[in-house]
This record gives structure tokens, C-alpha cells and sequence, in this order.
């Protein structure tokens, strides 16, 4: 292991210390956890627990690596061959402009990597530890040694914990060890000499819980972790790139070495056949090298990328990979959890069914105002004693907390729990006395794999008791009794299936209760036990309306050709219930996971393709369900919150995890997190991830027909033996300074009107359609033709030569400036008010850009460096209106196109 800054020797070997030394040496109680003033005495000792700022590259490297590129390899080359030969001026103006350059692009870098670093920000750590004898959900932050933190399937590890009690506890801990296998942890004590993989006794910061539930004593917080001491991961800093990028990077490089040999080859011709001098040609041929290169081109598109994710951050969807930006754009299916994401997760029961009959509850959100109704007035619950034991069921087995908050009811945990607190108290029970009462000694907690939860308590008259409460299907199947009264009586099935029908067509979500009696003195629970002997108490349905936003987000969906899948753990009617109230597409049923299981693997793909509901599905058919999508050739995003919905969220091609109810496994296996949970967050982010992708076409036709006019207006001078419009100093200027100017302000582009009507795109799809390759074509000739033109003008006018170029620049960079308006949409008309002011970046870089041609012209500092002359008023109209042509041809193309697409 690389540098300890904490001596072996000074850390105990807290993996071979009994538990109770343990707590005994942090001095705390192990049930209690720390008191709320000694862990802020603790805080302030041993300060937050984080790990220390990533050390970053330090700015004057970032700037060194600015000047890492062919291009400036060259101009470096060229500025000391130009100096060689006496030519200072020009020589300066080289090294200037190469530094303005890196400058300008080190800010911009450095802007980028401040925007993803704030996003990251956004995903702090929670944990849940005792504090005061009570369980609390605080910022991985405030943890000390000595606190007591709860560990269940699918958490990070927040610090380095000795572990004080475990349940089938399992962690993966490729963070620190590199092994991907979960292993097995347990509480003894085990040889202070093993290796780090071999602490079975230890939870490390930064490790996932992949099963089971624990409980640890903090050892080790911030820097004095294992994953601190290894100082190598603090400094793996992810690149800001993605496929496009570096498949954009990797053609820029290729242009440049393609420019070279051309520049080389007209050196050649200028020379031999042309006969200008050595001297002459290779300024020239500088100039042309300096012209053909989109060396603003990449910048650009980091930027353009940042400024995406930024704003999709700015719309609750946080991206934790920036591939998932590009693939967002083509995404043509989104597979979502339905609870929570569709729905609002605000549960309430609404009716209950017994053996006897049927309750309508009344009462709204976690308010236990309200109960059970029977014609019209509200029955008194003493009167039926079988609901006594139905709320203690729903007390017990249950691991969420009401707070009553000013009159406000606050939930801690699960929704759907909390709705069982609220059913409780409306049938006159306190859970705080029931738990006090009634212990729980065990546990089986949820999973979604096998939908139920399981607790063991001790009884009052010396027996125990077993609580159960999950899907009814799954307890119709294990249980053979039903409570009826006070007695047990064999259960009838078919009533009981009726009545899950009916509720669940109503778009309730059904759970439910059974109990059974066991022999006291039993401590630990285990699958088998619920086996046997259940007897089914009652089934609850809640209502869980859709969010009002997700039914517009779907039909924004339908309109982008984007397959909305509902895929839930819920019962089919249910799903499908809540499905046709947001207009998905039900007529052809729900998929179930059984009805999945006995698919033949052939069949999956059009079964998966024409349904839109798949209910009672667990995690591994959500991979399954990517994989027949995808082989389809969809491009499918996937949400996910457990820890089992990991394999499906890496590989879908984005993978998203809710920010609020997901684990942290689920957030460290998807690549964009929502923080907010809400299906319509995804909607946005594909929206921006459609944008991003225009913005960065839009970035690549601004720029690259300066580069081609720019290295046509030396070209053909050369080549025909006329005076050169612009020299290789000017040109420096107007790609280094202008056209980075225009361009950046495209990257602030918002979403065009019209990106959430259009099918999603190929991913095969090329950046540069024929159409726009077209374009690029066609501005080039453009700008070629009107600099050529006016330099031509001015020459017959008898102007001098100063005078003549700085206009033929103007008229470049002025068209170019019109030109940027054109390119605010792809292919919809701009001459709008909404078209030509929409963007605010656009008219304050085109503000920048007078400023600077107005200097360029008319300060007696630049005309000295770059050979400019003040141009008179009369030479400006017809720049002016070149500019103003060019800004109406290719509006006029933009028709043309829009007409022959209608066609
Ligand atoms: P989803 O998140 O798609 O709604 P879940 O896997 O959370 O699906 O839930 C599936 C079913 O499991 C629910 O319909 C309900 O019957 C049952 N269930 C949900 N939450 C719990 C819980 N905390 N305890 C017991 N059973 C639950
Ligand atoms: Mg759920």
C-alpha cells in the first residue's frame, strides 16, 4: 500500500478486539449509541468526516497542458522561425496570441471542471446511527468514533466500523480490495496479523453493503479510514469526455496531420512552381496550417458538455457519467419503477378486508384523523376485536416512524409503512406502546425478491409472536389459516382473491398481515418460519395517485417517440390500473415475472416490445427486460432503487437511480441520479441530453467554415498568384479570438422548440449529417467568396493593401457574426424576435466581438501588430451588408431544406 500517514503501529488492531472492548475503548453503549453534546466534543476533536479535497492537477499544469497540442507545436515552431528571420513583430503577435489562447482555454477548463465538481456535491452520504438511544438518519459528515451506525442491504459504508452485530451481513469491498465477490462479514474477533480482506469483523468507509443488516462501532473517520490511507484513489480524477469527444479529438488530430502534409505540399508548389520566395511562402504556409485547424473545436465541446449536465443538475437529474449525457439524446425507451417515480408515494389505506368484510378507511395523508367506516359514520374499534391484532401487525412489522411536527404528520421511512403507523392509530392503538409492550427480538426485512418482511416479538403471556406482511399473493401462498374473530379458520381462497381484485382494480396497492404464535425463548427467525402456521389477519389497499406531472412527462415521451415501460413490484391490476390513468399503453395486459419465467427466451423480445405494464417483477427480470430491448436495438433507460437493481442499471444505457428512496448501491451502479425521484425529471434530462447534442452540432457548423474560408483565402492566392486577403497573423486573430468569442456562446443554447417532437436519434447516426456537412460547404464558399470579393474591391478602388485586408478580415468576421444567428436552430427559421434575442450569450458575444473589431481596425497599437488600417463609414456598408446577405441566403437554405423534409 502506498504512503500511511498514520503510523501501522498508533491504529489498534480494532478487527482482533472483542466487541464490548471495543465499544468499551470509544467508550459508548453499544444500544445507545453516543449523547448528542459528546459526539459535537467528538466532532470538533477529530473534525468532519470526509475525506480530504481531491487534489486536483494544480492550475499551472492545467495551463502547461493547454499548450499540449499539435497545433501549438506549431505556432510555437513558427513564432521562432518568424523570429529568426527578424520578423519581431510578427513573431510577438504569435507568442501572444498562443498565450491569450491558453489562457482562455485554461479558464474555460477550469470553469468546466468547478461546474462537475459542484454537481457531485449534490449526492452527499447518509447514515443512519444511534445517537441518544435513538435510530437518526444524519450527513456521513457528522460521524465520529464511537458512533453506532445501522447497516442495511444496499448502504455505503459511511466510516471504518468494527461490526458489533450482523445478520447474513455481506459487502462488497472492491473499493479497497479490489475483489468483486461480497464477503461474509461476522462479529468475533479475527488474527490482528490477517490482511485487509481477511477482517470479517470490519466494515470499511466506502464499501457497499450487497446483503443482510449489521450494526458497527465507528473506529475510523475522514483521512484516518483505509480507503484515506490509500492515497492513489484520492487522485484517480475522471477525465471530462465521453465517446463522442474523443471520437471528435481523434478526428481534430487526424485534420491536423492531414493539413500539415497539404501545407507542406503547397509550400512545394508556392515555392517551385509559383516561385515565391522561401521566406514569403513559409509565412504563408504557416498561415495556412494556423487557418484549416478547429483548434477552438474541442474546448468548445467540453464546454458545451459541462454546461448540459449543469443545467440538467439545474433539473433534479444529476449525471454521475458523462457518456450518459450523449446517450440521453438517443434514448428511445424509459423503463420506470412505477411507486414513487410515477406515483407521488404518498400512501394511505384506504380499505381493509377481513375474513368477515370489507372497510372503506377514511382520513387523508399520515393524519391518523379518521377510521373505518360503516354507512356513513365511523365504526368505534373496541367492537371488532380482530382489529387489535391487525394494527399490531401493522405496528410491529414495520420499521418506519411517525413524527407529529407542529401538527404536521412527518414520515421517516418507508411510505408504504407509514400508511400501516396511520391505519394503527386510526384503530386506536399507540405504536409507541405497542413496541414498548411487545419487543421485537428478529428480523427478515423486505426485499424486493421475495416481497415480504418478517419480525419475531416477545409476547405478553410468555409466547412470542411472528408478524408477517407483504404481497398477497405470496401470503395467500404460504398461509392456510385465516383469523376470524378470535379464532383461526382454514382459509378461503377464492374470497380472498376477490377481494384483491376488486382493490386492485381500483389501482390500490395490496399488502397484506398475518400472524402466528410461536414458542417463546426462540430468538432467531429464519425463512422456514414463516412456512408454517401463518394466519392471514387482513389485506390493506392504499392509494398512490399518479404525480399529475408524470402524466404529462409520458405524453411529452409519446410525442419524442419515446416507449414509456412500467415495471413494478406491485400486483398486475394494480400496475395496470395506474398505468392507464398516466396513458400508458395497456391494451395489451400486463407481463407479470411469472408469465416472463415461462417465456421462452425467443419469444422475450416482442412480447417485451408490445407490452407496457410488467408487474410482480423482480430485480433480475429487470436485466433481462434491458437485454431483449436492447437487442432490439433500443436504446433504453432503466430506474432502479435496491441493491439488486444494480446488474440492470449498468447495463442499461442509463442507468438512473433515485436520489431519495434508492440505496447507495443503486446510485454507484447508474449514471444519472434523480434527486428528486420524479419520473418527469428523466423527461427533462433526455430533453437536455437532446439539446446538448444539438448544441454541439450547432458549436461544429459555426466553427468549421471559418477554418475552410480562412484556408481557402490563402489556397487559392497561392495558387493562382494573386495578393493574400489575409495574413497568417490575422488569421491567429480571427480564430484564437473571434471565432472562440461566437462560438462559446452557443454552448448556453437552450432546447429548441421543437427537440421533444422529433423520434429520438440513431445511435449509429453520424454528428455531421449530410445536410450539415452541406452547410459547412456551403458557408465556407460564402465567406470565401464575400472576403475574396471586397479584398478584390477595394484593391481595384486603388486602397492600399493594409486597407484592403483589415476590410476582407471585417467582412469574415462580420458575416461570421450573422452567421451565428442562422446557427441558433438547425433548421427552423430565426428571423424572430424570440429567434434572434433568445439567447442572451449570443448578443453579448456579438457585442464583444464589435468591441474587438473596432480595436482590430482602429487602435494604432493593433494596426501596428496586425497590419490592420482604419477603414472609412463607406467601407463598412458593404461588410455590413454582406453580413446581412449571408444571414438571409442561408435562411432562405433553411427553407429549401424544411420544404424538401416536408415533401
Ligand atoms: P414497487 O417499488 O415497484 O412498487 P416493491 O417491490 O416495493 O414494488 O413492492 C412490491 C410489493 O411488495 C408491494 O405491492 C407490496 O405488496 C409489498 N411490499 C412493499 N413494501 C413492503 C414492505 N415494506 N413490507 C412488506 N411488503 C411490502
Ligand atoms: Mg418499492
Amino acid at each position: 500500500m502506498p504512503s500511511q500517514p498514520i503510523p501501522e503501529d498508533q491504529v489498534p488492531a480494532w478487527h482482533a478486539l472483542p466487541a464490548d472492548a471495543v465499544s468499551r475503548q470509544l467508550d459508548v453503549e453499544a444500544e445507545r449509541g453516543l449523547a448528542a453534546d459528546e459526539a459535537a466534543a467528538r466532532l470538533a476533536r477529530f473534525g468532519p468526516n470526509r475525506l480530504p479535497a481531491v487534489a486536483g492537477r494544480s492550475a499551472w499544469r492545467r495551463f502547461l497542458s493547454q499548450f499540449n497540442n499539435v497545433l501549438l507545436y506549431v505556432l510555437l515552431a513558427a513564432g521562432a522561425v518568424t523570429a529568426t528571420m527578424g520578423h519581431w513583430v510578427d513573431a510577438g503577435v504569435i507568442f501572444g496570441v498562443v498565450v491569450i489562447n491558453a489562457v482562455i482555454g485554461h479558464i474555460q477548463e477550469g470553469r468546466a471542471e468547478a461546474a462537475l465538481d459542484a454537481i457531485r456535491q449534490l449526492l452527499s452520504l447518509k447514515a443512519i446511527v444511534l445517537r441518544d438511544g435513538q435510530r437518526v438518519e444524519l450527513d456521513a459528515e457528522q460521524l465520529v468514533p464511537g458512533d453506532v451506525v445501522v447497516l442495511q442491504s444496499g448502504d455505503k459504508v459511511p466510516a471504518d466500523l468494527r461490526l458489533i452485530a450482523c445478520r447474513s451481513l455481506r459487502i462488497d469491498e472492491a473499493a479497497i480490495t479490489g475483489e468483486s465477490a461480497p464477503v461474509d462479514k461476522q462479529t468475533g474477533v479475527v488474527d490482528a496479523a490477517c490482511a485487509l480482506a481477511d477482517r470479517s469483523s470490519m466494515a470499511y468507509s466506502g464499501t457497499l453493503v450487497t446483503y443482510g443488516l449489521g450494526r458497527g462501532v465507528v473506529v475510523g473517520s475522514g483521512a484516518a479510514t483505509e480507503i484515506g490511507r490509500i492515497s492513489s484513489l484520492l487522485h484517480a480524477v475522471k477525465p471530462l469526455t465521453t465517446p463522442l469527444l474523443r471520437q471528435m479529438a481523434r478526428f481534430s488530430a487526424s485534420l491536423t496531420w492531414a493539413i500539415l502534409a497539404v501545407s507542406v505540399l503547397v509550400f512545394g508548389v508556392g515555392v517551385l512552381w509559383r516561385g515565391y520566395g522561401w521566406g514569403d511562402m513559409f509565412v504563408a504556409v504557416v498561415g495556412l496550417a494556423v487557418a484549416a485547424i478547429p483548434e477552438g473545436l474541442p474546448a468548445i465541446m467540453t464546454i458545451t458538455l459541462a454546461i448540459g449536465v449543469r443545467r440538467m443538475a439545474q433539473r433534479q437529474a444529476i449525471i454521475r457519467h458523462l457518456p450518459a449525457v450523449e446517450a440521453l439524446g438517443s434514448v428511445s425507451v424509459i423503463c420506470t419503477d412505477k411507486t414513487g417515480t410515477l406515483t407521488r408515494n404518498e400512501m394511505m389505506v384506504c380499505h381493509l378486508a377481513t375474513a368477515a368484510r370489507e372497510w372503506a378507511v377514511s382520513g387523508s395523508g399520515y393524519a391518523p384523523d379518521g377510521g373505518l367506516r360503516e354507512n356513513g359514520t365511523v365504526l368505534a374499534p373496541e367492537s371488532l376485536p380482530e382489529l387489535a391484532l391487525i394494527g399490531r401487525a401493522a405496528v410491529l412489522c414495520n420499521d418506519a416512524r411517525l413524527r407529529n411536527e407542529a401538527g404536521r404528520w412527518l414520515l421517516e421511512g418507508d411510505p408504504t409503512e407509514g400508511a400501516l403507523l396511520t391505519l394503527a392509530m386510526k384503530l386506536g392503538l399507540d405504536p409507541a406502546i405497542e413496541r414498548e409492550a411487545r419487543p421485537r427480538i428478529d428480523v427478515i426485512p423486505f426485499e424486493s425478491e421475495y416481497r415480504f418482511m418478517a419480525t419475531l416479538h416477545h409476547g405478553h403471556d410468555g409466547d412470542g409472536l411472528l408478524f408477517v406482511k407483504g404481497a398477497p399473493e405470496k401470503l395467500l401462498a404460504l398461509c392456510r389459516l385465516a383469523r376470524q374473530g378470535e379464532v383461526d379458520v382454514p382459509l378461503d381462497l377464492a374470497y380472498w382473491q376477490a377481494c384483491c381484485d376488486r382493490l386492485a382494480a381500483r389501482g390500490e396497492r395490496l399488502l397484506a398481515l398475518a400472524a402466528k404464535p410461536v414458542a417463546d425463548g426462540r430468538r432467531q427467525l429464519g425463512f422456514g418460519d414463516v412456512e408454517q402456521g401463518l394466519s392471514l389477519l387482513a389485506i390493506v389497499g392504499m392509494s398512490d395517485p399518479p404525480r399529475a406531472e408524470a402524466i404529462a412527462s409520458v405524453r411529452q415521451c409519446h410525442e419524442a417517440g419515446i416507449d414509456v415501460k412500467m415495471i413494478t413490484g406491485d400486483h398486475a391490476a394494480t400496475a395496470l390500473a395506474i398505468g392507464a390513468e398516466l396513458g400508458l399503453y395497456v391494451s395489451s395486459g400486463a407481463l407479470t415475472g411469472q408469465a416472463l419465467d415461462a417465456l421462452p427466451a425467443a419469444d422475450w423480445p416482442a412480447a417485451v416490445a408490445r407490452t407496457g405494464v410488467f408487474a410482480r417483477v423482480s430485480p433480475e427480470h429487470k436485466l433481462r427486460l434491458v437485454e431483449a430491448l436492447q437487442a432490439q436495438g433500443r436504446v433504453v433507460a432503466m430506474t432502479g432503487d435496491g441493491v439488486n437493481d444494480a446488474p440492470a442499471l449498468k447495463r442499461a444505457n442509463v442507468g438512473v437511480a433515485m436520489g431519495m428512496k434508492g440505496t447507495e448501491a443503486a446510485k454507484e451502479a447508474a449514471q444519472m441520479v434523480l434527486a428528486d425521484d420524479n419520473f418527469a425529471s428523466i423527461t427533462h434530462a433526455v430533453e437536455e441530453g437532446r439539446a446538448v447534442y444539438d448544441n454541439l452540432k450547432k458549436a461544429f457548423i459555426q466553427i468549421l467554415p471559418t477554418n475552410i474560408a480562412e484556408a481557402c483565402l490563402i489556397l487559392f492566392p497561392v495558387l493562382f498568384g494573386i495578393a493574400l486577403p489575409i495574413t497568417p497573423v490575422q488569421i491567429l486573430w480571427v480564430n484564437m479570438i473571434c471565432a472562440v468569442t461566437l462560438s462559446l456562446s452557443l454552448a448556453f443554447e437552450p432546447a429548441e422548440a421543437g427537440v421533444m417532437r422529433r423520434p429520438p436519434r440513431s445511435p449509429r447516426e453520424p454528428l455531421l449529417s449530410p445536410l450539415l456537412v452541406w452547410r459547412t460547404a456551403f458557408v465556407s464558399a460564402l465567406l470565401t467568396a464575400g472576403s475574396l470579393a471586397v479584398h478584390q474591391w477595394l484593391d481595384g478602388q486603388g486602397e492600399s493593401e493594409l486597407v484592403a485586408r483589415t476590410a476582407a478580415v471585417n467582412t469574415l468576421v462580420v458575416a461570421e457574426a450573422f452567421y451565428l444567428f442562422n446557427c441558433r436552430y438547425l433548421v427552423d427559421p430565426v428571423l424572430s424576435w424570440r429567434g434572434l434575442t433568445g439567447n442572451r450569450m449570443v448578443l453579448l458575444a456579438v457585442g464583444v466581438l464589435v468591441l474587438q473589431q473596432l480595436a482590430f481596425t482602429y487602435l494604432p497599437v493593433m494596426n501596428t501588430l496586425f497590419g490592420t488600417a482604419p477603414l472609412s463609414l463607406a467601407h463598412w456598408w458593404p461588410i455590413i451588408g454582406f453580413g446581412l446577405l449571408t444571414l438571409l441566403v442561408i435562411e432562405v437554405e433553411k427553407r429549401v431544406i424544411r420544404g424538401r423534409a416536408r415533401r
